[in-house]
């Protein structure tokens, strides 16, 4: 069997197609410009391409995006104080500020300062804690594109046992809560590994759907899946590659050209997760938006 491959890239652009339709609505009917403010602080190479990819989908979509960027030496309380002003600024609906934080801000503390309302990236304990109670508001955006690539690739979790390797709070913690909730696009049996699970691969020939996401290149390989498992790589690793001329390729945490021929489907990288992740980041925003203009959805 050779999977079917799972392109976030095309996954994500009906999404964005649809989420500009919604922009252009909110224009015309209610005259309201769905706004995002991205707080960049210091000049990671990493964070500065996120930020750049973030203005450039933000455009595309018809989302107003204004990044504001502050030296790496910038006192915590300054950025407390910026959120502060963010959250009053009515014309910024969502307000994201890139992690991670130089060492002198407490990262916690600032996402804490989000008003729930306008936390799109959905790392407020406020909305973390509501995703759990199977309320969600808004949902953290690389686990909502997992649960949208696979629902919209015919994936239904429904009935499934998903297992998910990592624990992070960013993806394998909120990824197991949206798929093992009662509702639609979910409704899965969720188990998690991470570095205390004993005999990985007991668990990972167990599922229907693996998600992988433990920042750990190639560690899941052909031996560890069943035949016909769904694999949803989330990992992103750095592997050296002098045939480039940057020295290293991007590659997942699952061993793509084995596990294909086992697999039904699978998410390559780079073209998977990776731009689902701003993609529900502009799901979020625009329905923020919506909320703030009375729309309830
Ligand atoms: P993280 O915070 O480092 O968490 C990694 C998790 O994997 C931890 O829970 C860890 O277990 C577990 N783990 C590590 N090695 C393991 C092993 N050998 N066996 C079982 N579990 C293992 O990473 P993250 O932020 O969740 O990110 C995970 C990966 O996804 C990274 O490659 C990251 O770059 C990528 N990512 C991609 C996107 C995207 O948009 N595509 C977004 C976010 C993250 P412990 O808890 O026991 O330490």
């Amino acid at each position: 069997m050779t999977a079917k491959i799972i392109s976030g890239t095309v996954v994500a652009a009906e999404i964005r197609a649809e989420v500009a339709e919604k922009t252009k609505k909110l224009l015309a009917q209610k005259r309201i410009t769905p706004g995002l403010a991205v707080v960049l602080v210091g000049e990671d190479p990493a964070s500065v391409s996120y930020v750049t990819g973030k203005a450039k989908a933000c455009q595309e979509v018809g989302v107003h995006e204004e990044t504001i960027r502050l030296p790496a030496d910038t006192p915590e309380s300054q950025v407390l104080a910026l959120v502060e002003k963010l959250n009053r600024d009515s014309k910024f609906h969502g307000i994201l500020v890139q992690l991670p934080l130089p060492k002198q801000i407490n990262e916690s503390k600032v996402v804490n300062a989000i008003i729930p309302q306008k936390d799109v990236d959905g790392f407020h304990p406020v909305n973390v804690g509501k995703l759990l109670m199977g309320e969600p508001f808004f949902m953290p955006c690389t686990p909502h594109g997992v649960q949208q690539m696979l629902v919209r690739s015919g994936y239904d979790p429904s009935g499934k046992h998903v297992v998910v390797c990592g624990r992070s709070n960013i993806v394998g913690k909120p990824v197991a809560a949206i798929l093992m909730q009662k509702q639609p696009g979910a409704n899965a049996t969720v188990t998690i590994c991470h570095t205390g699970t004993k005999n990985l691969p007991h668990y990972t020939r167990q599922a229907d759907i693996l998600i992988a996401a433990m920042g750990r290149p190639n560690a899941i390989t052909a031996e560890m899946v069943k035949d016909g498992v769904v694999v949803i790589d989330v990992g992103v690793n750095r592997v050296e590659d002098k045939t480039k001329k940057s020295g290293f390729r991007l590659v997942g945490d699952v061993d793509f050209e084995a596990v294909k021929e086992k697999a039904a489907a699978i998410t390559p990288v780079p073209g998977g997760v990776g731009p689902m992740t701003i993609t529900m980041l502009l799901v979020n925003t625009v329905r923020a938006a919506e909320i703030a203009a009375g729309i309830t959805v």
